[in-house]
């Protein structure tokens, strides 16, 4: 085994507690990335907050970047040195249909999750990016693009491909009316690779004061979604509306700013919710989700935002002060994004 150093919550409300975890030896199609930076995402204050004492231990953290440490014996990507980034799935079945389409993400096995999934070979459950190093098969490793800042391309990894498989999958380019609902980590994403697909883009905020911000992302319009007149002025105009609200909520207000043969897709909080039919009805609207997205695309996003100089908007912090940035995000102080950086325990 390989011993490392990672933050550990033991208990349902435990604070995080850096203590040292085993990585499993290398098989031979496995990769050892030093983690160098990794994101903090709001699944994971969801994680740590569950109340379900069976899921911890938990490690958190999906979204992370660094550089190949070892390689198994049959690895021929990837070379020691090389600059990887990771997401949050770690491992499917390969084999299933959704696989086969490149959809790992929908694997029927299930996919192997980043954090609390559970390897498939030796049945253990998996630990998580904030950690000074993760040993991850080959297939899920993907390489980062040169040239851009390795802390803002963390979050790429969770953020961006949520948010991207849906822009993708529902066609957005050139001159398409997009809204996005949250301006958070996932939001803020949306927002930047809308703009530069082409899109004319709505953000939909609670918090009047990142309007500015908003626009200089990419936004062509601001809505504060708790001023019915604001919300009133957008009805039915917008083709994909993104949400990624963290928290429940109705959707029918946004559903209504949907424009006829147009998409609500909820990737933000999870959960039952109560739609009214005629507010799909009416317009023949569709309400879809996603979550995180197939190897295919992913690679797809890491090239697009080389090309496009596309990266997070980020908070950098020593990992130490990793509750500072739980306890920031829990109240919605971000802009846009913390990334831990994991040199203080490498
Ligand atoms: P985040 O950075 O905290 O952003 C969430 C945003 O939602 C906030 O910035 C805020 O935007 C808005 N918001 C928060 N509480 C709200 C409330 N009570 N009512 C209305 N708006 C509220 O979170 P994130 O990391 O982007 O994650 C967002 C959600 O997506 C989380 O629930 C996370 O678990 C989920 N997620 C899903 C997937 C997936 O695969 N489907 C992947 C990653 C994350 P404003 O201030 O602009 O209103
Ligand atoms: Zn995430």
């Amino acid at each position: 085994m390989r011993e490392t150093q990672a933050y550990q919550s033991a208990a349902p409300g435990a604070p995080l507690a850096l203590v040292a975890i085993q990585r499993r030896d290398l098989r031979p199609d496995d990769v050892a990335v030093r983690v160098t930076h990794c994101g903090v995402c709001h699944t994971d204050l969801h994680a740590l907050h569950a109340q379900d004492a069976g899921a911890f231990p938990v490690v958190p953290g999906h979204e992370f970047v660094g550089e190949v440490a070892a390689v198994g014996s049959e690895v021929t990507t990837y070379a020691v040195g090389d600059p990887v980034a990771v997401g949050n799935i770690v491992d499917s079945c390969g084999v299933c249909p959704m696989c086969e389409l490149g959809q790992e993400n929908f694997c029927v096995e299930y996919p192997t999750l980043t954090y609390g999934g559970r390897d498939t070979i030796d049945g253990t459950v998996t630990s998580g990016g904030y950690s000074a190093e993760y040993v991850v098969r080959e297939r899920f490793v993907y390489r980062r693009p040169a040239g851009l800042d390795p802390a803002a391309v963390a979050p790429l990894m969770c953020a961006g491909i949520t948010v991207w498989e849906p822009l993708r999958r529902w066609g957005v380019g050139e001159g398409t009316t997009v809204g996005v609902v949250g301006l958070g980590g996932l939001g803020h994403l949306a927002v930047k690779l809308a703009h530069a697909l082409g899109a004319k883009v709505t953000v939909f905020t609670t918090s009047p004061r990142k309007a500015d911000d908003a626009r200089a992302l990419g936004a062509d319009d601001v809505v504060v979604s708790t001023d019915e007149q604001d919300m009133a002025r957008v009805a039915g105009s917008l083709e994909l509306v993104i949400d990624t609200v963290s928290a429940a909520h109705d959707l029918g207000p946004y559903l209504a700013a949907v424009a006829m043969d147009g998409t609500l897709c909820s990737v933000g909080h999870l959960g039952p919710v109560t739609v009214e039919t005629l507010a799909l009805l009416i317009g023949r609207k569709r309400l879809s989700s996603s979550g995180s997205g197939g190897r295919p695309a992913t690679q797809e996003l890491l090239d697009f935002c080389g090309e496009h100089g596309i990266t997070a908007d980020v908070e950098v912090l020593p990992s130490r002060q990793v509750a500072t940035a739980l306890d920031r995000l829990e109240r919605n102080d971000v802009r846009y994004r913390f990334v831990l950086d994991l040199a203080d325990i490498g």
